[in-house]
């Protein structure tokens, strides 16, 4: 029984997925989620439903357009793979518990930011305040401290804040944007004040990291997906919440 239920968590990873990286492309370009149907960047022709299969799709085209032959980004083939399998792996961590579906929002926020702050550098003020209303409704159906858990959102985002102000004048530039603060926000309500702190940390060593894979050769390095990636091991690792 328990491997069907894998499978189903794993496929609807990977339908959500596919839906987060087409979120992440249109959210940013302004183009409705739901009109036109799915189309080639490049000839602008529709994908047939059949081209249109999470994962299998790329595999089986070899991410090319199944008509102009133009590459497809692999960033959406990653996406699918990476909210399939995060799903799965919170599934197996946790049951079908609060912090199974802790996991699955900010995966879900992960998905689309990975595509919108990579290619645009824009993190979605919808997404996140979605992710703000499922997070409320979580963290009130578990019933411990939730007052308190708002409270220390707000005391979290404020000393980051601070922190970024400061930085923005020590740097003479924007240190952390106003999405990365956001992002903070649902974290830190999510998880409290340490794993908010750790997931910080790992958030910036992970993109000095792939600052120097990427060989510095872009000036903005988009922080999000990395603040989410680190949001999300320490859910994985530590998952109880820290009150300040
Ligand atoms: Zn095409």
């Amino acid at each position: 029984m328990k491997i069907i239920i894998i499978i189903f968590i794993g496929l609807v990873g990977m339908v959500l997925g596919s839906f987060y990286a087409c979120m992440g492309y249109r959210i940013p370009n302004k183009i409705s989620l739901t009109k036109p149907n799915s189309f080639c960047e490049n000839c602008k022709k529709e994908i047939k439903w059949y081209m249109n299969i999470p994962v299998f799709s790329y595999l089986f085209l070899k991410g090319k357009c199944a008509y102009c032959k133009s590459k497809i980004d692999p960033l959406s083939f990653i996406v699918e793979i990476l909210t399939s399998l995060l799903f799965v792996i919170f599934y197996l961590r946790f049951g079908l518990s609060i912090n199974f579906f802790l996991g699955i929002v900010l995966t879900s926020v992960l998905g689309v930011t990975i595509i919108s702050d990579f290619r645009y550098y824009y993190i979605s003020d919808r997404v996140v305040v979605l992710a703000l209303l499922f997070i409320l409704i979580l963290i009130y159906v578990e019933k411990d401290y939730f007052f308190v858990k708002i409270i220390s959102a707000f005391v979290v985002s404020i000393l980051i804040l601070i922190i970024k102000l400061i930085g923005d004048k020590v740097f003479k530039r924007e240190s952390l944007g106003w999405g990365d603060i956001k992002l903070l926000f649902i974290i830190s309500l999510a998880s409290g004040f340490y794993s908010t702190l750790i997931s910080l940390i790992i958030a910036c060593s992970t993109t000095l990291v792939y600052y120097y894979l990427s060989k510095h050769e872009e000036k903005e390095i988009p922080f999000g997906p990395f603040l989410l990636i680190g949001a999300l091991i320490v859910l994985f690792v530590a998952p109880n919440y820290s009150i300040f």
